[in-house]
């Protein structure tokens, strides 16, 4: 998936990705589905404004309990894509919406897509989940979830003499 600059022109090329051929293969299997939708237009003959919405959903493990948790994404992008060397704060100001646009300097003018669809999906994908606020996490114990009630060591750490009492007691 790769755009010349000659190719956009100077009326908007938009873009819409249903496929998930571009995820990258780690986080491929985590996802329900992604879609992304692209829109550029060639601004002068080495810069395009780029503008973009990866959407989609992601089964990731709650940092605590390690249960699924549906993770819903939805991250607007926006880049200033240009062949140009030189200092173009300025030109940033005036081309870009979005406060957090980024440059991206390429040698050839070509724009790959994949790349900074990647790029913003590493960004967007949290690196920490919970299933819930309130998420016990597991047991150190048995490991056991401690959301469920499966955990039955009413808090007796496994080293204690109680933890031997206790199991004497149940058999
Ligand atoms: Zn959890
Ligand atoms: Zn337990």
């Amino acid at each position: 998936m790769k755009i010349a600059f000659g190719e956009i022109g100077r009326k908007i090329t938009r873009l819409s990705i249903q496929d998930t051929s571009w995820l990258p293969s780690e986080i491929a299997p985590l996802s329900s589905s992604v879609t992304a939708e692209i829109s550029c237009r060639q601004s002068s003959e080495n810069m395009v404004v780029l503008e973009g919405l990866l959407a989609g959903r992601f089964r990731l493990d709650c940092a605590r309990c390690g249960d699924q948790v549906d993770v819903k994404l939805e991250e607007n992008f926006q880049y200033l894509v240009t062949t140009q060397k030189e200092e173009i704060s300025d030109l940033q100001e005036k081309e870009c919406s979005d406060e957090e646009c980024d440059t991206l300097y390429l040698k050839e003018p070509v724009i790959d897509v994949v790349d900074i669809l990647q790029e913003q999906l590493y960004l967007a994908i949290p690196g920490k989940v919970l299933c819930d606020e309130q998420c016990k996490g597991l047991c150190l114990n048995c490991g056991k979830s401690k959301n469920r009630n499966e955990c039955t060591c009413d808090g007796v750490l496994p080293d204690s003499p109680f933890a031997a009492l206790k199991k004497l007691k149940k058999d």
